[in-house]
């Protein structure tokens, strides 16, 4: 997570970011929630990743779970408390996940939603 911080994020995240893999339903792959607040709005992030993933998922389907929380949480710090009144996966979170596939330049990363 910290080599994708420094790619994608210019190392905003890291010291901002608690993670946490944690044991959790299955239907749930991850969650990004505000962990702590300042006046301008989310200053600290909580992402927490279902660890059953090792067991169940694809290893893609592992990078793409921590990408897409990794970009809920840079979302949640740099866009005030506006993060709080978008809706969950707004255009703003759209366009920054086809922004995100684009820069590494691999072949085979695609943005799709997953259910
Ligand atoms: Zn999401």
């Amino acid at each position: 997570m910290t080599d994708l911080d420094t790619v994608l994020f210019a190392n905003l995240l890291s010291p901002c970011t608690l993670v946490e893999w944690a044991r959790m339903t299955r239907q749930v792959r991850g969650i990004t929630l505000p962990y702590d607040f300042s006046r301008s709005g989310i200053s600290m992030v909580h992402i927490r990743l279902n660890k059953t993933m090792f067991r169940l998922e694809a290893k893609e389907e592992i990078w793409g779970t921590v990408l897409h929380e990794m970009l809920h949480g840079y979302l949640d710090l740099t866009t005030g408390w506006a993060s709080l009144r978008v809706p969950h996966h707004g255009g703003l979170f759209e366009r920054s996940c086809e922004a995100m596939v684009r820069r590494p330049g691999l072949k085979g990363f695609e943005v799709r939603h997953v259910v």
